[in-house]
């Protein structure tokens, strides 16, 4: 029998124990969590038959690998795609609401006619998409830069500020002028060199074959019927070889001269013949400290930046506007903290939850210590601020802060070479394997990919016997 200890048990570490088990028979895992619930970041709060997440709503239907785990684990016909009367979001600026134009991938413009008949840009906004015509392209470098400072420079600052950011920044929780091109939209680089306009290289890229998960649940976001907590429960009742410590958090990890490693965690330390660690970069910098000064330095650098979610429950009549699409924007310098708003209840069409609005604020973004505030501060600034922007002054049926310090990894300039150096110094020590969202894609269905490819690796480099897996799985 092989011996494994994985560390953590978010999606990255319940996944991994998974693959371990499917596809490996042979190895037993001991699954070790601080917190005294399974899950990470993904929290699903269903106490008052509605559904409100605390963290990821939904995930990719077009990235595979969480789709199949979902479908493995039993839970495909509890997949939900987006409700299709719903489409698209609006930006809130200037005390309005204005839709997001048509055809906007990854901030970069690609329907110029949706663009210029925007109310949402003034004329000299509209007047700056055309450097993108006009502008002086840097050679092609192996010099990161930022997302803000390429899309400035193509389609001005109004365009990146009212537009881009907030659905650019939504997704990292990032500042756009810190954020990576390379780490988080590296093809724009490439429309870039291959046409010069991000525009008409945009517009040429090809799209991806059409998935077959898209095709089969009708929708490019899915999620679960009950919440994605589901998932986590669901996988960890499909564990057999997995023994899993909630409340057990790992202080250290050293290797041993026989080649195995120590796990200590406050109730003693055990040998593994191999230690998968997804722990935040933080956290991970404080288990691994045999690692050399650079790398713990790179590890303890990785920013994230501070969140809290607020779920409310309205009953249907006390919301005066109009909720026809997924929620809202809010860029910066709208004279409101909140950075998003989902309605809820108009993106999905949860089936067990009972017929009430729910919606989700969003606060914080990379920079701002929006953890500074109590509880009893945000609901203040969020009813105020929900006030403002949809007029809705009633009290809600039920309402829940989620406060996640440190909850999102910030993918800097540079951060790929980072990356890198880490991933060499890691290769010095067998059987030691280190999966994360610092370092791959926060995405949900990222996570299960480098969960699936981190097993494959430690199959190869301890010689496991791989397990027959059935062909239907595969597909
Ligand atoms: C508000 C929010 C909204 C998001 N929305 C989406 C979305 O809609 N779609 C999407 O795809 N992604 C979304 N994401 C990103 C996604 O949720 C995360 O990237 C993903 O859940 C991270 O999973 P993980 O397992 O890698 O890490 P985590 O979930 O952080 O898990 C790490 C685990 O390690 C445990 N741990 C820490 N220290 C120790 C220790 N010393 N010993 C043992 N255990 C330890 C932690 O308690 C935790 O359970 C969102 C994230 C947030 C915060």
């Amino acid at each position: 029998m092989t011996h494994v200890a994985v560390i953590g048990g978010g999606i990255t570490g319940l996944s991994a124990a998974y693959y371990l088990e499917r596809d490996y028979p042979e190895v037993t895992i001991d699954l070790f969590e601080a917190d005294d619930e399974l899950g990470g970041r993904i929290r699903t709060d269903m106490s008052h038959n509605v559904v409100i997440e605390g963290g990821p709503d939904s995930f990719l239907a077009a990235k595979p690998d969480l789709v199949k785990l979902c479908e493995e684990v039993g839970l495909g016909p509890h997949l939900i795609g987006t409700n299709p009367r719903a489409r698209g979001a609006y930006i809130f600026w200037k005390n309005r609401f204005f839709p997001i134009p048509e055809g906007i991938q990854t901030g970069v413009p690609t329907n110029a006619k949706a663009v210029l008949i925007s109310p949402l840009l003034s004329v000299p906004g509209k007047l700056a998409l055309l450097k993108d015509f006009v502008v002086r392209v840097k050679k092609p470098s192996d010099e990161d830069q930022s997302l803000g400072h390429f899309l400035r420079r193509h389609f001005g600052n109004q365009l990146v500020e009212r537009l881009a950011a907030p659905m650019l920044s939504g997704i990292f929780a990032g500042d756009i002028d810190q954020m990576s091109l390379k780490a988080t939209f590296p093809h724009l680089l490439t429309a870039e060199e291959e046409a010069r306009s991000v525009y008409i290289g945009s517009k040429r890229r090809k799209p991806p074959p059409a998935s077959p998960f898209v095709k089969r649940y009708h929708s490019v976001f899915l999620t679960v019927d009950r919440g994605l907590q589901e998932i986590v429960l669901q996988v960890a009742r499909n564990l057999r070889q997995t023994h899993i410590a909630l409340s057990h958090s790992v202080e250290y990890i050293a290797p041993q001269p026989s080649g195995q490693w120590t796990v200590k965690t406050s109730s003693g330390s055990q040998l593994y013949d191999a230690v998968l660690v997804t722990t935040p970069a933080y956290v991970t910098a404080r288990l691994l400290r045999f690692l050399s000064a650079p790398a713990q330095n790179i590890l303890e650098r990785v920013p994230y930046a501070d969140l809290a979610v607020i779920g409310a429950a309205y009953d249907p009549s006390v919301v005066p506007i109009k909720t026809d699409k997924t929620g809202f924007l809010v860029p910066r310098g709208s004279g409101l903290a909140m950075t998003a708003v989902t309605w809820v209840s108009s993106k999905w069409h949860y089936p067990h939850a009972d017929p009430l609005f729910v919606l989700r604020a969003f606060y914080g973004r990379f920079g701002e210590n929006i953890l500074k505030y109590d509880d009893d501060q945000l609901i203040h600034l969020f009813r105020r601020e929900l006030e403002q922007s949809m007029h809705i002054q009633a009290d809600p049926r039920y309402l829940r802060v989620f406060r996640i310090p440190q909850g999102m990894p910030q993918y800097l300039v540079g951060h790929m070479d980072r990356m890198a150096l880490l991933q060499r110094e890691f290769a010095n020590f067998p059987h030691l394997f280190v999966a994360g969202a610092f370092d791959g894609g926060v995405g949900l269905p990222d996570r299960v990919k480098q969960a699936r490819e981190t097993v494959e690796i430690m199959g190869h480099q301890l010689n496991l016997l791989p397990q027959e897996i059935p062909s239907e799985t595969l597909t």
